[in-house]
């Protein structure tokens, strides 16, 4: 069994829903559908999830909603006509309109309410669309299904466990199931969404629900590139690449799949096909728990802007028991994340991404580090891009990290941090934000045109 999930451009428009289908009814596994919100038609066009917090916004301010609804509506009736289901409308004005008119009070709510009938509306479009044709599918509510969600501390959207046992019956559904994407519903019925980009999430959990053989994802891409196509022109694609190189390059700013998405189908080890709906014969980008092949010594390079680092030193650092946890214990108090711990002997240095410093706050942990862990010097280094080289591959090879350390220097460009992680996969390199899309050129003609 093979879970698809489309996203936005996929379903755009009527065009873009035909083949969906068609790719659909290719495959007898796809019995199990996830659908996006429709996207963008064209570059200046506004996607019907952006046209819904348009909407939400207006009745939050206590203004009409009416013309902001209407778009919403004629993106749906234009759908509708084009595909020939113009019978299928008055059901999704009227899901748009009790959406809109629902209860104000509990902004968040309110909000996630209308945020979620873009998928909602897309997957009762798409089902009425197929079983137009001949091919019965049902329109599968999150709610219905059990798709159950809560808020964690951080106002996160995250799955309760039983979910997973109620969504597992979805197998044994005749029809071609149609689930929309990025939400489902608290134990009090109410409607809650994921992050954006949150589609991919749920079609993570409905393939780790039904143990899916592959969980497909169909982009408007062929594949993933070993490097952002916007830095260098026709990039090396990637076509296999493990769960664990794919979280090392996200980590660094690669963007592919929502970032939570990889976990449910990461634990139980179901492989992921990102694939393009736009020529479904590309061979698309597989990601797995063991690579059977390697088309490149490295897999991808990818780099981020926005760390900061705080060196801080006191001499026989290395005599002193705790030192470096009373650092760490006053980072955590500061409800700030860490992100790599490079050490020396009498020195250590923090990195930290640059958003959680708001200058009273880097104040008050300058000080911290100096009064409660007695440090000599504390020293912060700004505007830090890191910069990640990535592959399984480079576990069993030799000299990488020379190649890479020389291109950067031939180049000029001055490495602020060098550091290789315990598992060998990836290796990264902390330089000056504005180096960060020419240290990646750099090495990517190193690293990939050998
Ligand atoms: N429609 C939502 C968004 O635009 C979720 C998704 O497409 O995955 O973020």
């Amino acid at each position: 069994m093979k879970i698809a999930k489309f996203g936005g451009s996929s379903l755009a428009n009527a065009f873009q829903i035909k083949k969906v289908c068609e790719i659909i009814l290719a495959d007898p596994d796809r019995r199990i559908i996830v659908v996006s919100a429709p996207g963008k038609r064209d570059k200046n066009d506004i996607k019907v999830t952006d046209l819904l917090i348009a909407t939400a916004n207006a009745g939050l301010a206590g203004k009409s909603y009416d013309k902001e609804l209407q778009r919403v509506i004629d993106r749906y009736k234009e759908i509708c006509d084009d595909l020939n289901i113009e019978d299928k409308l008055p059901e999704i004005i009227d899901t748009l309109k009790a959406a809109a008119a629902s209860d104000t009070k509990d902004e968040n709510r309110y909000l996630d309410t209308l945020k979620a009938m873009g998928e909602d509306c897309c997957a009762r479009l798409v089902s009425a669309y197929l079983t137009s044709i001949g091919h019965p599918a049902k329109y599968c509510s999150p709610k219905e299904c059990g798709l159950f969600l809560e808020h964690d501390a951080a106002g996160k959207a995250r799955i309760l466990g039983e979910s997973y046992d109620n969504l597992e019956q979805l197998k044994h559904e005749k029809e071609i199931c149609i689930f929309p994407g990025f939400y489902g519903c608290g134990k009090d019925g109410r409607v809650i969404t994921f992050s954006r980009g949150g589609s991919d999430i749920t079609g993570s959990i409905l393939a780790g629900a039904v143990n899916a053989d592959v969980y497909e994802n169909w982009t408007d891409v062929d594949s993933v590139f070993a490097v952002n196509p916007s830095l260098v022109k026709n990039p090396f694609p990637i076509t296999e690449i493990t769960y664990d190189e794919m979280r090392e390059l996200a980590y660094a700013g690669f963007s592919v799949l929502h970032e939570e998405a990889l976990y449910p189908v990461y634990v139980r080890g179901i492989p992921v096909h990102i694939r393009n709906t736009n020529n479904p014969s590309a061979k698309g980008t597989r990601i797995v728990s063991e690579r059977t092949h390697y088309d490149s010594l490295v897999t991808g390079i990818a780099g981020e802007r926005g760390f900061l680092t705080i060196t801080v030193t006191k001499y026989l650092m290395n005599h002193e028991v705790g030192f470096i946890s009373t650092l760490l214990n006053i980072m955590a108090d500061e409800g700030i994340p860490i992100e790599h711990i490079p050490s020396g002997i009498d020195s250590i240095t923090i990195i930290a991404r640059k958003k959680y410093f708001t200058p009273e706050k880097e104040e008050i942990v300058l000080n911290r580090f100096r009064n409660e862990a007695k440090a000599e010097s504390v020293k912060v280094d700004r505007d830090l891009a890191i910069v990640m080289i990535v592959g399984q591959a480079m576990e069993k090879s030799v000299g990488i990290m020379a190649r890479a350390a020389s291109a950067l220097s031939a180049a000029g460009i001055n490495l602020r941090i060098v550091n290789q992680g315990a598992s060998e996969i990836s290796m990264m390199f902390g330089v000056a934000e504005e180096y960060k899309d020419y240290a990646i050129r750099v090495l990517y003609k190193e690293l990939f045109r050998y």
